[in-house]
């Protein structure tokens, strides 16, 4: 199948054939859709054929995947007991389920019929050639959260900052046309998404839809729950679009959506393309996730996508964030976008406790650079003395970041993209000793006995990922209980869940992960977090590395002291006096804003210039590299 988006006058192409049939009564993109893929096709240099494959999901554009069909039986007409009487004489099966049909809701699931009456097929069909019986195919809805209870809530009373910052959106729902794009700048836990909740609300009160985007990493059941709960009163109300979603229900969410019974939609990424009539809202959380953009083609920011739209549609957008990108602050500086602020927490709150542990002086007295440092040791002692929880974060992947040769200095990388392959212990127990593994394409490779370079058994492992800090953790402490979350460790599609459930009822001491777990969970619980390296981040060769790191300390922070008792956090690094931990430390967004921004400005990097990357490949960079003697050992780009 295949869209039309215009019109030629002429022609010089050959072949042009004619359309020979017009499938559907509509056009299933509106107008407003087709304006915003060109915008995109223009704006991101993207061949609008491209663009469309995004706006239209393959579910909808192929004709396979369709409405899961399924029988439904009913009575012909209304049938009394006397008639079922006579009929048991004859054959008393076919009465018993004409009596269960008459006393059931109908139609049913033929189905669900014959279990409940452990009858079989053949007396169901024998009833429908009797001509008492129909069956007919419907077509029934994937849902996946089908079969979960969602507890009603209620608005909750806003404080005072929370009550401007919903006038803000609710002015701007009254009066769209000249609405600017609005920045909800607020701490972490200082009731943005309470904000989000009441907003939708509105948009609704005024007859209108509503979009919410969250980073795909912290679409997770409690934010869904969240949603759900709030607009309880349709089952239909809320759609939800995310990656791990089967092909049938991605086409049924979107047909719930299309046909108009959703009228909210919460996704990642490309729910900023749900097709929703009379929109009103989009919400973007955390808008300065890197998550919202999209790597392969077309190449699209959905934050700022999600702006265009909203200014085609007349609609209202917020974006919503306690870090929010430089680029958008400082929109909201110029008086591009509003400014919405809120800085207490709720109740509040204390924000924790920063404490930056030097590991340069760590080093010096212990020889071994340690993973815990002596404070952080003691930290983590003191809490589960207390029977209270802790938070470890390292944004790395695996046991050992390399394997190296003590003797020639070779160190394993992968032949497809040449960085240093990551030693995992525990997911390859199947095959015995553990694997190397690339963290870019997925390359696996057996650990070899000797350098297969010098022939030496000299091969060390260098470098620590999650893996290492797990077993690091549950040697010095071996009473507690350790859990690792991170992308090895969540492969099974439960097992997210059930970690989190074992965290938030206390089952766990000592949660262990990448960013998986620095995002969006509440656990009134954990007073301590530790960051095991806050210096990772920082070297990436990416000149948003230092408002990255910045982002990432706030943000994982922000994980310590949300119940009764005050947080506290731990972050090693060597580099002490980085502006991004100095400012993060301090909770000072503004400072961290006016420093970063001078820098950009002196260095022409966005958002006062732009930036354009630009790839070119050959057949050549493809090869295999050739071994180089002195080949730096990669830090990876491990997510
Ligand atoms: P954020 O999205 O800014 O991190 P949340 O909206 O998740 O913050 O709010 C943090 C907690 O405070 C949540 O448990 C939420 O239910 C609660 N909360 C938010 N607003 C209020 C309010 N006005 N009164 C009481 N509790 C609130
Ligand atoms: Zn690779």
């Amino acid at each position: 199948m295949s869209s039309i988006i215009s019109f030629l006058e002429r022609s010089e192409a050959k072949g042009i054939r004619s359309i020979e049939a017009v499938v559907g009564e509509s056009p299933i993109l509106s107008e407003q859709m087709l304006e915003l893929a060109r915008w995109i096709s223009a704006y991101y240099c993207c061949p609008i054929e491209t663009v469309m494959r995004s706006l239209l999901p393959q579910v909808i554009r192929r004709a396979e995947v369709g409405w899961k069909k399924q029988l439904f039986v009913r009575p012909t007409r209304k049938i009394d007991n006397e008639e079922i009487g006579k009929l048991r004489k004859r054959a008393p099966r076919q009465a018993e389920l004409l009596e269960a049909m008459s006393r059931l809701e109908t139609p049913m699931r033929a189905a669900d019929l014959l279990r409940q009456t452990s009858l079989d097929n053949q007396t169901l069909r024998a009833l429908v050639r009797r001509g008492l019986a129909e069956l007919r195919e419907e077509a029934v809805i994937r849902d996946p959260h089908a079969d979960e209870q969602f507890i009603a809530t209620s608005n909750l009373v806003m404080n005072n900052e929370q009550s401007l910052a919903l006038r803000e959106v609710t002015q701007a729902l009254d009066s769209p046309e000249n609405a600017r794009p609005i920045l909800l700048h607020g701490v972490t836990g200082s009731g943005k998404t309470e904000i989000y909740l009441q907003a939708i609300r509105a948009a609704l009160d005024r007859g209108r839809t509503a979009i919410v985007l969250v980073p795909e990493i912290s679409l997770t059941p409690q934010t869904v729950e969240r949603f759900k709960g709030r607009f309880a009163e349709a089952q239909d109300a809320v759609a939800v679009l995310h990656s791990h979603l089967s092909e049938g229900e991605r086409h049924d969410e979107w047909h719930k959506i299309h046909s108009g019974r959703a009228r909210i939609v919460i996704g990642a990424r490309s729910a900023v393309f749900a097709p929703l009539k009379n929109l009103g809202l989009i919400v973007v959380d955390e808008e300065h996730e890197t998550t919202y953009k999209q790597e392969e083609a077309p190449r699209y920011h959905a934050r700022d996508v999600a702006v265009v739209r909203a200014k085609i549609e007349k609609c209202v957008v917020v974006l919503g964030s306690a870090t929010p990108s430089l680029e958008s602050y400082h929109n909201a500086t110029t008086g591009k976008y509003r400014l919405a602020t809120l800085t207490q927490r709720i109740d509040e709150k204390q924000m924790p406790l920063m404490r930056i542990v030097d590991l340069r002086q760590e080093r010096r007295k212990e020889k071994a650079a340690a993973i815990l440092s002596e404070k952080l040791r003691a930290a983590i002692a003191d809490r589960l003395e207390k029977r209270e929880q802790t938070i470890l974060f390292l944004n790395r992947r695996g046991f050992s970041t390399s394997l190296l040769c003590s003797n020639c200095g070779e160190a394993r990388n992968c032949p497809n993209c040449s960085v240093a392959l990551t030693f995992h212990r525990h997911p390859a127990k199947a095959f015995g000793a553990g694997r190397l593994s690339c963290h870019l394409c997925g390359h696996t490779a057996a650990v070899p006995k000797k350098c297969p370079a010098c022939g030496k058994d000299a091969l060390i492992y260098a470098g620590f990922g999650t893996e290492k800090v797990e077993s690091t953790v549950a040697h010095i402490f071996p009473t507690a209980i350790v859990r690792r979350m991170d992308a090895d460790s969540m492969t099974r599609k439960e097992a997210y869940r059930e970690t989190l459930r074992s965290f938030r009822t206390g089952k766990i001491d000592i949660l262990v992960g990448t960013q998986m777990i620095a995002k969006g969970l509440h656990f009134p619980n954990v007073t301590l977090v530790g960051i095991i390296n806050a210096d990772l981040a920082l070297h990436l060769p990416d000149f948003r590395a230092g408002e990255r790191t910045f982002q990432l300390l706030t943000q994982v922070a922000g994980r310590a002291g949300r119940g009764e008792t005050s947080g506290e956090v731990f972050v090693q690094t060597y580099t002490p006096f980085s502006p991004s931990i100095q400012f993060a430390r301090h909770h000072d967004f503004a400072g961290y804003f006016q420093q970063e921004l001078e820098f950009r400005e002196r260095c022409d990097f966005p958002p006062f210039k732009h930036a354009i990357l630009i790839t070119v490949r050959s057949p050549w960079a493809t090869q295999r590299p050739r071994r180089s003697r002195n080949c730096k050992v990669n830090s990876g780009f491990t997510f």
